[in-house]
């Protein structure tokens, strides 16, 4: 069975979130414990909890999640100097939240992909 999370309620404005971007398919808004600058999450509308579950019809789900981070970051005015998109899938990812995330990084030069 698939669990809402604290992202649903977002999604249906239950409970606060900045939300700088929504539609028919995603929600954008601002991360409450920024990693850098620019911090922001893009969830699709529907819970999909991890990438593992992600199926062939979450396809356009997917592509508006990647058009909507390339406005986000024009609007943002991060796209000339460059950002980072990470979806975290599962325990070793440190995923936290059981609904798929992607995160929009930038703001600042974020260094090497992992921590060695
Ligand atoms: P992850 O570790 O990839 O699952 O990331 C979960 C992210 O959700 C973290 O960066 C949290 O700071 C963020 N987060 C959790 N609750 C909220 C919330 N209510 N509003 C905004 N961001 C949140």
């Amino acid at each position: 069975m698939i669990k809402n999370t604290i992202f649903s309620k977002i999604i249906s404005h239950e409970i606060y979130a900045d939300i700088l971007y929504q539609d028919d398919l995603v929600t954008a808004f601002r991360d409450i414990l920024p990693q850098a600058p620019k911090h922001i999450l893009i969830i699709p509308n529907q819970v999909i909890p991890t990438i593992n579950d992600v199926k062939p019809e979450h396809e356009n789900i997917l592509g508006r999640m990647i058009i909507s981070a390339s406005t986000i970051a024009k609007q943002e005015g991060i796209s000339k100097d460059g950002y980072r998109l990470i979806i975290n899938c599962n325990g070793h990812a440190g995923q936290e939240v059981y609904h798929i995330h992607m995160h929009l990084l930038g703001g600042r030069v974020l260094g090497p992909l992992l921590v060695r």
